[in-house]
């Protein structure tokens, strides 16, 4: 959580929870637009930069009309992603669809409405597109020659992208089948802090722009070098250096431009980065209790934020207005999982019931992560404007939504005979 956002928010989080009521997401507008000119400044000599926000990170269409003003694309990897983004304006250069696993109705559909950049996962899904796209790219996935990182795994085990050896042949096939124009893409790490894996994996891809130039003829028009630039969830921890990401991708651009006439153009498609600090989940304390542990129990559960349940993931807590004498708690939600916790063994200052907690850097993989498992319904995102402005951006989920999908038409099958 930024600095200024806890400052313009703490003073009216009372006045907040009792409007809307508990549990929220609230997300600030200004700590995203601050965080995505920053982006911009430290890529400005990179001609051709573009972010293309992870649409997955925090899907609300308020929100994308911030990355859509900021000038940024958006990367999909499902048909209501990129139905979600092109509502929120952007044209068919604008979208990266990156998926896994694609189904041939879902690259008709990224075909379909002008067409995204068609970002292949394999060798074989050349086959599966309804027709060759002008332009392509496939996800690069290097195996043992790089290491990955904690939370994605190591590339060899990593279900994503193509395999070293099939790369070239992966654009020669998708040339020979009439594609004339080509990007290059990898992600190899999530949630890094440190900027030099990002500066090796763009050296990576730009050796590959050289080889393939040479063997194919190809010139690359951009390198897609991914998401998962990380930010400190625990306080303390330094952030991710930008500036210095961005410095030495310009060095490696310049060195590439000097030896073969031309540089692609460098492409990030960050989710955490751009929106994770800028979000908290307010919740309030609903009970309290004794037995071999003390627990705290809040209106929220992991159906607002599954990551420290899903990862063990770190997210810092507060207690609003409280600080002193601390002590050792659980933190937890309402379903029967006993991995419904935001927090274990926690130093907290001494939380009565009432008492509102603020669940720090929500603001990417949080409540779209959700579940409704146990009729746990998701809850209500509200966004602090740029104005001062506290506006109600989604509703929370209702019991009529969780039975939605049980009016439908009557179908069935006999199995008997016939
Ligand atoms: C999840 C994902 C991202 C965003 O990851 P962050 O860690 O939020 O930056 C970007 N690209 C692809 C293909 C992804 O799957």
């Amino acid at each position: 959580m930024s600095r200024t956002f806890r400052e313009r928010l703490l003073p009216h989080l009372e006045r907040i929870a009792d409007h809307f009521d508990t549990p929220f997401h609230i997300y600030d507008e200004a700590g995203i637009r601050a965080t995505g000119e920053g982006l911009k400044r430290a890529f400005a000599r990179v001609r051709g930069f573009n972010e293309f926000y992870a649409v997955k990170a925090l899907p609300n269409p308020r929100i994308l009309a911030i990355m859509h003003d900021l000038g940024f694309g958006f990367d999909c990897s499902s048909i209501p992603e990129l139905v979600l983004s092109r509502q929120a304006g952007a044209k068919p250069s604008d979208l990266m669809f990156t998926s896994n696993n694609t189904s041939r109705a879902e690259f008709g559909e990224a075909m379909a409405h002008g067409g995204a950049i068609i970002n292949l996962d394999d060798i074989s899904l050349i086959d599966k597109l309804p027709a060759m796209p002008e332009l392509i790219c496939f996800r690069y996935n290097p195996g043992p020659r790089r290491e990955g990182n904690a939370i994605i795994g190591e590339p060899q085990r990593a279900k994503f992208g193509v395999a070293h050896d099939q790369y070239e042949e992966a654009y020669r096939r998708a040339r020979d089948r009439g594609a004339r124009r080509f990007g290059l893409h990898t992600m190899l790490v999530s949630n890094e802090l440190d900027y030099r894996s990002m500066v090796e994996t763009t050296r990576m891809m730009l050796d590959w722009a050289e080889r393939l130039g040479g063997s194919l003829g190809i010139r690359f028009e951009f390198t897609n070098i991914g998401g998962g630039l990380g930010i400190p969830y625990e306080s303390g921890k330094a952030p991710l250096d930008v500036n210095a990401l961005g410095e030495a991708v310009t060095g490696l651009l310049a060195e590439f431009e000097g030896r073969n006439g031309y540089a692609p153009a460098v492409f990030t498609e960050s989710g955490r980065y751009m929106t994770g600090p800028h979000g908290v989940l307010v919740t309030r304390a609903v009970n309290r209790k004794e037995i071999y542990r003390t627990y705290v129990g809040v209106d929220a559960c992991m159906s607002s934020l599954m990551r420290p349940g899903m990862y063990g993931a770190y997210h810092h807590i507060e207690v609003a207005g409280k600080s002193g004498e601390e002590e050792v708690v659980d933190v937890v939600g309402s379903l029967c999982e006993n991995n419904d916790k935001f927090a274990e063994q926690r130093s907290l200052p001494r939380v009565s019931d009432g008492d509102l907690l603020i669940i720090h850097d929500t603001g990417a993989h949080g409540h779209s992560m959700g579940f409704a498992y146990n009729g746990r319904l998701r809850p209500q995102e509200l966004l602090l404007r740029a104005d001062g402005t506290v506006e109600r951006i989604r509703r929370a989920e209702t019991m009529a939504d969780y039975f939605a999908t049980l009016a439908f038409e009557p179908d069935s099958v006999s199995l008997n005979g016939g």
